[in-house]
């Protein structure tokens, strides 16, 4: 028995209902789905309309598509897709995945926005279904986050340049963010909220780029009618900062996958080789769920594109 196949239902291994399903319609399961359609594979993209970009109104660095509403993003990409007669759409969420005895999945879930529950079968599996993000436990921390607190630089540093800004987080790479935030602003304060590590020598490093480090504990990131106005401290003390970036901790969004034996990371995200397939065979993963990054539209509709070739080639079986 193939590895990942140890829980396999006992359900016969007829011909599936699709040759692929792909979990999660962001730029990931967009751009395999469309790229599996024009393969003439039927596909089912499966979509729980959570994404993890719905608290930004615009999205950046997308070529041809910079600045545009991400969720203008999918309808685009969505629309592109069902064009082609191999194509289905169904909005669920996966709640249990099986490997079927023959070989194969079924997936079955939920039906969201009204619509049906899912219980299908497909020859292959993407699993596109990005990150789940947990940001310092900060009362008022998501207020600001997607609009003046961020955790991309690269998308979203351009906006922020010059501005007074924090990084705040609770990890230990938080001198390596903050030199790479000092490209857009250097009027940067650096709050470990008395959790993430920030060594003497690394605090030497930024003072020396013009960057401070605190320590102490934060009660909250402070705002007035829609904007953010700066940090305060548990002593009382206020900085003020106009926006900034955040450090989240992340895993994998999808929990469907314990039933697969998956070969995950430290942080729960799926492990891929540089063509997408997991260790599993017949289950692939592209985008946020995978790492190492970046973390960015471009980058994980790229990774759909390449699993999209990789899926159509095994599809094929050996020469
Ligand atoms: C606030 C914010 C702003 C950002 N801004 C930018 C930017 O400006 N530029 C940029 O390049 N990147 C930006 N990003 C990063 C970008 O959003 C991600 O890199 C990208 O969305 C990852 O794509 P994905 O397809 O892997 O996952 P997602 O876009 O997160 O899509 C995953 C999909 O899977 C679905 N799903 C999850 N679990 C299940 C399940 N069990 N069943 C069915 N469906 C499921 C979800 O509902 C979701 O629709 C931003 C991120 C955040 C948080």
């Amino acid at each position: 028995m193939s590895e990942g196949l140890e829980s396999a239902t006992d359900a016969p291994a007829g011909p599936s209902d699709v040759e692929v399903a792909v979990i999660g319609a962001g730029p990931a399961g967009l751009s395999a789905a469309l790229n599996l359609v024009r393969a003439r594979r039927s596909t089912l993209l499966v979509d729980s309309n959570r994404p993890r970009n719905a608290a930004t109104l615009a999205s950046h660095g997308f070529l041809t598509r910079d600045g545009l509403p991400p969720l203008e993003l999918r309808r685009l990409g969505r629309e592109e897709f069902e064009a082609y007669p191999a194509a289905r759409f169904h909005a669920a969420s996966v709640d249990a995945i099986a490997p079927l005895a023959g070989g194969g999945f079924r997936l079955t879930g939920r039906g969201v926005r009204g619509a049906a529950p899912l219980d299908v079968t497909s020859a292959a599996l993407v699993l596109a279904a990005g990150l789940v993000e947990t940001l310092p436990a900060l009362p008022s921390i998501r207020a600001w986050y997607g609009t003046q607190l961020h955790s991309c630089v690269e998308c979203d540093g351009y906006e922020k340049s010059d501005a007074p800004l924090v990084l705040l987080g609770e990890s230990d790479d938080l001198a390596e963010r903050a030199v790479l935030i000092s490209q857009w602003s250097s009027d940067l304060l650096v709050c470990t909220n008395d959790v993430g590590t920030v060594s003497d020598r690394e605090e030497a490093a930024l003072a020396a780029r013009g960057i401070r480090v605190d320590r102490r504990p934060i009660t909250d990131v402070e705002g007035a009618e829609g904007r953010m106005t700066g940090v305060r401290f548990a002593d009382g003390s206020f900085d003020a900062r106009t926006g900034g970036f955040v450090r989240p901790a992340w895993r994998a969004a999808i929990t469907a996958i314990n039933g697969l034996a998956l070969e995950l990371d430290p942080d729960g995200l799926v492990i891929v080789d540089g063509r997408g397939r997991t260790n599993v065979p017949g289950v692939y993963a592209a985008g946020d769920v995978t790492p190492p990054g970046p973390e960015q539209l471009i980058v994980a509709a790229g990774e759909g594109a390449t699993v999209a070739a990789t899926v159509n080639r095994d599809l094929l079986g050996p020469l």
